[in-house]
């Protein structure tokens, strides 16, 4: 008999009415999207088990945890360092919405030609059907793009403890010294709150945990350079959508035990499509859980296989590791800096490191073409996509531009333009 998690969401202040019509929506588009695939690997199941539960038991989880004392904290940025949330024995959960839910009234809040991404968080909050931003003791909002730190000065009135980071605009010495000061008072608030105090241990433990999951996920985006392709790309988003809400040592192992498969695959010469058949990149925006939109019309509507995404929800999100040596707290937090002031979101400018990297990952992963993916009203993305393009073309990779929302109407569109692109690619 499955748990009744009704009380539960009823005492975090849920609208069970409206929570009970997103979950039948949610439950039928993971349907359509993942089970119809073909060849997943085995391991795949703890993954659509986690989905099945990530209103239940994961939030369970969060509850108990915080009975014992134990804070959670929502993020919606990659720049937030979970390393340091780990260090007050904390809980990091991500909090972008990936459905457009509830935007009527988030735009009794916010423009409309704001983008989905911010409309969404807002729209499930209001909604209240979001149980890990009902939750979180505490939330962390950063100055990243101009819609996101002003939706903040909002958001703060619906939440009831939201932390604003500010954060750099330009990769110089002054850049990285705001992050850095930025992040010590950061450490400072998540010691108040959670009334314990960061120690070199409780700190280098949480960079070896966060780092043994970014591993994982490094170690799942090189297998992905085989052909044929051993996982979709379907597949490989949602891990990286799970690493942002699941416990990391178990999201680790999870990630990990796939790998093992998939490296027999490879051995077997196995893999989601035949060798050979055209293989995407998508680069962009990211795309928080549920949006799985134009990966489900690529590799549902063409012979193409999506072999990695250069988005915060990807690599973007993942690449490097944090140096765990160092002697004090400081000494680590300098190093959490330099991994963290690498990340090349389009907010900085000028931004040159985005460009070489999309080019080493189409290099590495085999990329027969690139599809830029930009949220309609992220002028960050939606500008750089042209530069982006310029470079890939410049290696003979073909770009596809695609700007779109979380609804559906443009669906049909966006399946034309992709199928005539995959045609294109494979000559
Ligand atoms: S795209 Fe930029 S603002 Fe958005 S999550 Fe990534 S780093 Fe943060
Ligand atoms: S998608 Fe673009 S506009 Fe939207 S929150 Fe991210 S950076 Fe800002």
């Amino acid at each position: 008999m499955s748990t009744d998690y009704r009380p539960m969401w009823e005492e975090l202040g849920i609208d069970l009415e409206a929570h009970d019509t997103l979950m039948q929506v949610l439950g039928q588009g993971y349907k359509d999207v993942y089970h119809s695939q073909e060849n997943r690997p085995e391991g795949m199941k703890y993954l659509d088990f986690v989905i099945t539960e990530v209103h239940g038991l994961r939030i369970k989880e969060l509850v108990d945890a915080r009975a014992e004392g134990r804070k959670v904290v929502g993020t919606f940025c990659v720049f937030v360092p979970e390393e340091l949330v780990l260090a007050v024995h904390g809980i990091c959960v991500g909090l972008c919405a990936g459905a457009p839910w509830g935007l009527e009234e988030a735009e009794r809040y916010l423009p409309r030609n704001t983008c989905s991404l911010i409309k969404g968080f807002f729209g499930f909050q209001l909604g209240k059907v979001c149980p890990y931003m009902l939750a979180s003791d505490l939330i962390v909002g950063e100055n990243t793009c101009d819609g996101k730190k002003k939706a903040y000065e909002i958001f703060a009135e619906h939440v009831s403890d939201l932390f604003v980071m500010d954060m750099p605009q330009m990769k110089s010495e002054e850049g990285r010294a705001i992050l850095r000061s930025e992040y010590v008072k950061f450490l400072k608030k998540l010691e108040d709150v959670s009334g314990r105090t960061i120690t070199v241990d409780s700190l280098r433990e949480g960079i070896r945990t966060v780092n043994g999951k970014r591993g994982a996920l490094h170690r799942l985006s090189r297998l992905r350079a085989a052909d044929p392709a051993p996982i979709s790309g379907l597949d490989a988003l949602l891990a990286n959508q799970i690493s942002f809400y699941d416990d990391p040592p178990r999201f680790t192992d999870s990630i990990n035990k796939i790998c093992d498969e998939l490296e027999k695959r490879i051995e077997a010469g196995q893999g989601v499509r035949p060798k050979g058949a055209p293989r995407i990149l998508m680069s962009g925006c990211p795309m928080a859980i549920p949006n799985w939109k134009v990966p489900h019309i690529v590799e549902s509507s063409t012979k193409a296989v999506i072999v990695g995404e250069e988005s915060c929800v990807g690599e973007r999100g993942t690449r490097n590791l944090v140096d765990d040596s160092g002697g004090s707290v400081e000494a680590l937090v300098e190093n959490i800096v330099d991994r963290y002031f690498e990340i090349d979101c389009a907010v900085f400018t000028p931004n040159p490191g985005r460009l070489e990297h999309v080019r080493e990952m189409a290099k590495d992963l085999k990329a027969d073409g690139v599809i830029h993916y930009g949220l309609q009203f992220c002028h960050p993305y939606q500008i750089e996509a042209g530069p982006v393009e310029r470079a890939l073309e410049k290696d003979g990779i073909p770009v596809l531009r695609i700007d779109t929302d979380y609804s559906q109407e443009d669906v049909e569109q966006i399946r034309t333009r992709v199928e005539a692109f995959v045609e294109r690619i494979e000559g």
